[in-house]
């Protein structure tokens, strides 16, 4: 069997992990256009000297030490009816089976100047580089639209470089997809303290300049001067790269191609994972948008095995997500306060409090954690939390409440672990202490 996977991030690498460790006589061919893929997330630390550019390089040894051929083009066209793909550069390939994992790229959005030339995204190496140029030519000012994860790890980076960094936010809220207001607070007040220049309730209406943005003007009557080394950086999310599939049979729609359980598309034989698929939420099984690493990866197993035989269902993006301010860490899984009104549900929320290490323990910190839960039934539907350490601990125990359907009594019930320097007293865990405040709500 011949397969060809249009794209190397870690959809495209961990299908062909699979794969090819399972059954290594499938040829597998990977097209892929960078010379080098990089980890993404690591990006932000980079740009803070925390990390080697070179040490965000993956290997390519991750495809083809598997067996699998690396081809370094770009897939210029499809021919569905002959099973072809054409590249740039290096000819055709014919598949048996055709695995799309071209990613998302970062939006733009129409705002008048938006095409200036030091208006920069974050994604590949290459976008990397230039935020680096401007960032080693001495930029003294940057203007970061979009306070999502993404947003407020790149301003904290900027800020560290001792750059005079303006964060602007649309929302009445930092990191709006994770977290409500009242959980937002202690971030936003930590970016405040670090001098970086956070709006809220802001948009940016009008990037002004020749060929370089010169001045950035806000919904709220203000000014940005930006000098010649001085950059934009948008963060304002990710659309699909479904651009190549726009005349095809595919069925394309707001999030990327649409699959099934198998990640399976309706042309037979062609399948999509990762950012470029539009999937369902686990919890309410409507479109959500779920385009995170740690929901590319499960959506290529379930897909590599799919084609090995076995019949394993993908059942929905949970989206457990966490990032970083300064300090504080911020994390959300399933659906936060607002995203859940906003999909119907009439739901019930608490917060549990404590402390991330004993008291007395040198390093003990806040750790707040709410639970949005549906009135009725009381079952768990999303999770935000805001810590000063070990955010994931929580974040992964209530998705896996999440996904196996679990009830605030599930919760209150919950068996943990406690020691002094990793946790708050035996007394109490923040979960269990919300998870009983939902019982008697
Ligand atoms: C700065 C940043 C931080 C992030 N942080 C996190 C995080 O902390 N946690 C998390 O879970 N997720 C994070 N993400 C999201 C995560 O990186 C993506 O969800 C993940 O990379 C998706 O994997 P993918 O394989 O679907 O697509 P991608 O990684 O985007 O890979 C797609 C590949 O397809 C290639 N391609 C596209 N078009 C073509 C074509 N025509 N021909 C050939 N190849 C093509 C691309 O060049 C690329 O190599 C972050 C993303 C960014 C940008």
């Amino acid at each position: 069997m011949d397969i060809v996977v249009v794209g190397g991030g870690p959809g495209g690498i961990q299908f062909t992990k699979t794969v090819k460790s399972h059954n290594p006589d499938i040829n597998i061919t990977v097209i892929r256009p960078e010379p080098f893929s990089v980890i993404y997330c690591a990006l932000p630390y980079v740009i803070e000297d925390l990390v080697d550019k070179i040490k965000v390089r993956k290997s390519d040894g991750l495809i083809t030490d598997t067996g699998a051929k690396l081809v370094k083009d770009e897939a210029v066209g499809v021919d569905f009816d002959n099973n072809v793909v054409q590249t740039k550069k290096s000819g055709n390939f014919r598949f048996d089976k055709l695995i799309i994992a071209t990613g998302a790229s970062p939006v733009i959005p129409p705002i008048k100047g938006s095409n200036l030339k030091n208006i920069l995204t974050v994604k590949t190496e290459s976008d990397l580089e230039q935020i680096l140029e401007y960032v080693n030519l001495g930029a003294e000012k940057a203007v970061v639209v979009g306070a999502g994860n993404i947003g407020i790890e790149m301003s904290v980076a900027l800020k560290h470089k001792g750059i005079e960094t303006h964060l602007i936010e649309m929302q009445d809220r930092v990191v709006p997809n994770m977290l409500s207001k009242d959980m937002s607070k202690l971030p936003e007040e930590e970016l405040l303290q670090e001098g970086i220049h956070l709006k809220l309730n802001t948009a940016v209406t009008e990037f002004s300049g020749e060929d370089r943005v010169t001045e950035v003007k806000l919904s709220n009557g203000e000014k940005i001067t930006l000098g010649e080394k001085d950059i934009v950086i948008m963060c304002v999310g990710v659309k699909a790269n479904i651009e190549l599939f726009k005349e095809s049979p595919l069925n394309i729609d707001r999030d990327g191609i649409v699959v099934n359980e198998y990640m399976e598309t309706n042309v037979d034989n062609v399948y999509a994972v990762g950012d470029c698929a539009s999937y369902i939420s686990y919890i309410d099984k409507k479109p959500l948008g779920g385009k995170l690493a740690t929901n590319a990866v499960p959506m290529a197993r379930i897909c590599a095995y799919r084609i090995l035989g076995r019949n394993y269902k993908y059942q929905g993006f949970i989206n457990g997500a966490i990032t970083k301010c300064i300090n504080w860490r911020m994390g959300g899984t399933g659906f936060n306060e607002e995203m859940a009104k906003s999909r119907g549900f009439d739901i019930v929320t608490a917060k549990g409090e404590t402390t991330t290490r004993f008291p007395m323990i040198p390093g003990a910190t806040k750790v707040i954690v709410k639970l949005i839960a549906e009135k009725e039934t009381l079952k768990i539907l999303g999770a935000e939390v805001v810590a000063g350490e070990s955010v994931p601990q929580f974040i992964d125990v209530i998705s896996y409440a999440i996904q196996k359907q679990s009830t605030a009594y599930d919760l209150f019930q919950f068996s943990y672990c406690a020691q002094p320097f990793q946790t708050f007293f035996p007394a109490s865990n923040a979960i269990v202490q919300a998870a009983e405040k939902l019982l008697n709500t």
